[in-house]
């Protein structure tokens, strides 16, 4: 099905052709901002695009697994493409309500069931890729090539623009072609060869910035039982640092299937054989996911994925030739189990907006001078938050032992986990909780004071009487302090720190 959608009637600033490379989710997000401000928008994209199915596609192997559109990202996708959430209920794709309709067991217990209003609408990478391509394609101006692998950069005659991309025709007649372009954005996914292109043009790579958890994911597809009564339609496991390495999300997607996603951190990865699945799942520090699952019938083989580091490539520090964008992974992918990427992509959209709106502005030429620059500063400022979450904690699991991890991060892990614990014990900190996963609110939000100080307060005594919080539905029992405070060396630093808690239980009472 195709729907039209009609887009805010701009003053066309003479900018004829955008190339987009790769029609990932960020691709035509960044097609859908372009085609605003240029005559044509052409996306190449090296795949052909599945009639049905496009969780097969080769490009995007990610497809099979469970895609979690945060709700910052869904509100964005909604303002591109207006009535797609909409179109998507239609398709059967449920509404979530995050803190009521899924079920959060964390290290420290479950989260509370109450009524957010922060909203997800529980949809397939396939479907959600194909709903929003359907509608690009409907665009005037708007073209995709599918098909058409993009092996590098045309610059202009000085090497300092460039001028168009290379491209190769996949399948039995190969050919290479060139596309002249007045912009191209490279937004072709984490294995973006964009470094080598510039090297290619005399241009260094840019600095790579890498966290690397290294975490497994496995995924297998359910039929929902017939005799389901539940009144959930999502269960999430949270992993704990150090020693719960295991985790995993189920979800009800279109088609009345759930998506069972188990992961494993430090390498503890999990397994794609279908009896070693459901073993794992038994053997995560919560049942239920085990328990929905046991008795389901599979509708998929398991689905493995291992490439899961955050990194993000410093285009902003960068020295670039004009006229060329990188977006979505191919700056910045993160650890997947944090659902964020798409959302990450979708910021990265808002900013290429805001860019292109100032350019048109300031420029009384109307070229494109200056627009790379800026913008690569923008986006990475608009998608920090989103790194800033993820690799917080995955700091912790990518250090080789919890002695190497450094005792600022083991306290900073310590005060975290007394924030889960307050989350579980209050609605309000729950949702605050959920509206920085969600990107609504910046991190930073976790450090206000009726959050901070009794956080603090009760790493203080935790401190004090050395006793680990045992793990909801686990018989209390004293459990030793981590390694880390106890190693000789380190405690007098530990117990300066434990003071100035102690400070902070005096100050928030
Ligand atoms: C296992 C896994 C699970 C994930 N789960 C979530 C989740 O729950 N929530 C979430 O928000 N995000 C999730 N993500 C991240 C999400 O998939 C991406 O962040 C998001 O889709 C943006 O990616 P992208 O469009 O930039 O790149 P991609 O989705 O990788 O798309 C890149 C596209 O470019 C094409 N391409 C590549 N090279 C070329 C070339 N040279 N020429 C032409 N075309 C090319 C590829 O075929 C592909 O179609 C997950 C990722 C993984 C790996």
């Amino acid at each position: 099905m195709k729907v039209k959608t009609v887009f805010e009637p701009t003053n066309n600033p003479g900018w004829r052709h955008a190339v987009v490379v790769g029609a990932g989710v960020g691709g035509l997000l960044a097609g859908r901002v372009l085609a605003g401000y240029f005559d044509r928008v052409t996306i190449l994209e090296r795949d052909a695009f599945p009639d049905d199915d496009a969780a097969g596609r080769k490009g995007v192997p990610q497809g099979r697994h469970l895609h979690s559109l945060a709700t910052r990202g869904g509100e964005i996708l909604e303002r591109y493409f207006p009535g797609l959430d909409a179109e998507l209920a239609d398709a059967g794709c449920p509404a979530l309500d995050q803190a009521w309709d899924t079920h959060t067991d964390t290290p420290a217990g479950r989260l509370p069931r109450f009524h957010s209003g922060i909203a997800m609408r529980a949809v397939s990478r396939s479907l959600l890729e194909e709903r929003v391509r359907n509608r690009l394609e409907a665009e005037p101006g708007v073209r995709f090539l599918a098909g058409r692998e993009v092996v590098g950069l045309v610059p202009d005659t000085t090497g300092g623009v460039v001028a168009g991309v290379c491209t190769r025709r996949r399948g039995p007649k190969e050919a290479d072609e060139t596309l002249a372009a007045d912009l191209v954005v490279d937004a072709s996914g984490q294995g973006s060869r964009a470094p080598r292109w510039l090297e290619e043009l005399g241009y260094d790579a840019p600095e790579e910035e890498v966290v690397d958890a290294r975490l497994g994911y496995a995924t297998r597809w359910f039929r929902v039982p017939e005799d389901f009564s539940e009144d959930w339609k999502g269960l999430a496991v949270l992993p704990g640092w150090p020693d719960d390495t295991r985790g995993g999300t189920l979800r009800r997607v279109e088609g009345d299937v759930w998506t069972a996603v188990l992961i494993g951190l430090g390498g503890d990865y999990p397994p794609t054989r279908g009896d070693a699945f459901l073993e794992f799942a038994r053997t995560l520090p919560s049942p239920a996911i085990y328990d929905a699952i046991k008795n389901a019938e599979p509708v998929s083989p398991v689905y493995g994925y291992r490439r899961t580091a955050n990194r993000r490539r410093r285009y902003e520090r960068a020295r670039l030739p004009e006229n060329f964008l990188v977006t979505g992974d191919a700056a910045c992918s993160l650890n997947p189990s944090y659902g964020s990427g798409m959302t990450a992509a979708a910021l990265s959209a808002e900013a290429l907006e805001g860019c292109l709106h100032e350019q048109r502005l300031r420029s009384s030429k109307h070229d494109l001078a200056g627009l790379g620059r800026r913008f690569h500063k923008r986006q990475a400022a608009a998608v920090a938050p989103c790194w800033k979450v993820t690799t917080s904690t995955d700091r912790q699991w990518s250090a080789s032992s919890v002695e190497n991890f450094g005792l600022t991060g083991r306290l900073f892990h310590r005060v975290s986990e007394e924030v889960l614990a307050l989350a579980v014990e209050r609605e309000d900190v729950a949702r605050t909780l959920l509206e920085v996963k969600n990107l609504l609110e910046p991190p930073s939000i976790l450090l206000r004071p009726g959050i901070l100080l009794p956080a603090l307060r009760r790493t203080a005594l935790s401190l004090l009487t050395e006793h680990k919080k045992p793990r909801s539905g686990q018989p209390e029992a004293d459990v030793p302090m981590p390694s880390d405070l106890a190693i000789s060396g380190e405690r007098s630093a530990v117990w300066l720190i434990g003071l100035l808690c102690l400070l902070a239980l005096l100050v928030g009472g």
